[in-house]
């Protein structure tokens, strides 16, 4: 694999997929640029060496169908101004030849939402996953998009993935591309190579004590990890709506808590692990309970085995925090994912707040954070503490599929 920061582009065509899947107001406008800016390392690279680009990304989920509402046209002028240069729109990514053939050095073209194209994710559309003909259709379907992703390679010298959101699916345009690129025609972009390099720092690169920090709603969504980090970390805070399920399978009461009634068992399984493994599982005993989900509902704090019938729990409780800043803030090694209460409400925010403080603490002292996976993302930034952690990731399913110990086939595909 070619390194992006080795390659000098002077005079080629470099074909970028970027994460442009920015969140639009009703009229169209971008409510949040971070992804735009997250590529520009990557694109004023190219453009400074004397390379030109074509961008190309996927909007929201139009399912193999054109959908105006979700073209990347409503989003050229942003981009324009972030790059601080014009950008031409090709309002059918199948149809650049002309414009990338007369592309010059330091020109830009940005390709329409590779997604009105069924080939972009190789799905069949409008075939049921269990009618007799899917499968024949899933085949040809893959034909047609080793033929999108050759068409879309043709347009370029060069192929450079900087979509870390997208890695972990193997479409045409994070993986399948790849195939058309030998291996010194192809590489990471600057943002995917930060976010590889911060899931190396937390799976192989591990300075001790490692704590991580497991929050959200559910313990089935993050099971994947929970087990992978089982075999790495010193410390496993599990926190969040998930505390109430292994409450439950104690035989505590949790009133109306959020709780996986099937999951009771694989808590305690999870319990049995970690002791097995020399984990220390910090489960929080104390919480904030609520009479209602809501903002403005009365509150206890109560043991999270003892919460009264019709409460329930939607924060750790001070003796709860205590505890799990006690193995954050010796911590050299800091993975934190998913809040530690319904933090979306300002009164039940203590729990997460406290979480991202000792982490920012920890961090001061020279340990390596990294925050990631939506709603931890957000907390961070909600209490003004994104630039005091080490690594914000930008990768929701693609970070926790990497943590998780899987091969992500955006990452795969230039690496072969
Ligand atoms: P996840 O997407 O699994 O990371 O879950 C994030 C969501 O979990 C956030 O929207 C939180 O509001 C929610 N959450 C955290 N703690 C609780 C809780 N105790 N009860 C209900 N929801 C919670």
């Amino acid at each position: 694999m070619a390194k992006i920061e080795d390659f000098n582009f002077n005079g080629k065509k470099a074909i970028v997929r970027v994460d442009f899947n920015v969140p639009l107001d009703e009229n169209g406008n971008i409510t949040d640029d971070t992804r735009i800016r997250g590529a520009l390392p990557t694109l004023k690279k190219i453009l400074n060496d004397g390379g030109s680009l074509i961008l190309m990304s996927h909007l929201g989920k139009p399912k193999g169908k054109v959908h105006p509402k979700l073209s990347l046209g409503q989003i050229t002028d942003a981009v324009a101004n972030a790059l601080g240069t014009d950008v031409k729109f090709i309002d059918d990514c199948m149809k650049a030849d002309e414009a990338a053939a007369n592309l010059k050095p330091g020109e830009v073209l940005l390709l329409e939402n590779l997604r009105f194209y069924p080939e972009e994710e190789g799905k069949p559309v409008g075939i049921d996953k269990n009618d007799p003909s899917y499968e024949e259709a899933k085949k040809a379907m893959k034909e047609s998009q080793k033929k999108f992703a050759a068409h879309l390679a043709s347009y370029a010298d060069v192929y450079v993935n900087d979509a870390f959101g997208t890695a972990h699916r193997k479409h045409a345009s994070t993986a399948v591309i790849a195939d058309s690129f030998d291996k010194d025609h192809k590489m990471l972009g600057m943002l995917m190579e930060k976010e590889v390099k911060a899931v190396d720092n937390i799976l192989n690169n591990i300075k001790r004590p490692f704590t991580a920090i497991m929050g959200g709603s559910k313990v089935s969504t993050k099971i994947g990890i929970i087990e992978n980090l089982m075999d790495k970390v010193d410390n496993l805070i599990l926190c969040g709506g998930m505390t109430y399920t292994f409450a439950k399978a104690m035989g505590g009461n949790i009133g109306n808590s959020i709780c996986e009634d099937d999951k009771l068992d694989l808590a305690l399984d999870i319990m049995k692990k970690a002791k097995e493994k020399g984990v220390n599982l910090v489960l929080g005993e104390d919480c904030v309970a609520a009479d209602s989900f809501s903002n403005d509902a009365k509150t206890t704090v109560c043991k999270v085995t003892e919460i009264p019938d019709g409460w329930q729990g939607l924060d750790a409780g001070p003796e709860s925090i205590g505890a799990f800043a006690d193995v954050i803030v010796p911590a050299k090694t800091i993975l934190w994912n998913g809040p530690a209460g319904v933090f979306e409400f300002e009164n039940f925010t203590a729990g997460s707040r406290e979480i991202a403080e000792a982490i920012v603490e920890a961090t001061a002292n020279g340990a390596f954070s990294l925050v990631g996976g939506g709603d931890s993302v957000a907390c961070v930034n909600k209490f003004g503490l994104a630039d005091k952690v080490s690594y914000v990731s930008t990768g929701g399913g693609a970070l926790l599929e990497a943590i998780e110990g899987k091969v992500l086939p955006g990452v795969a595909a230039v690496n072969d």
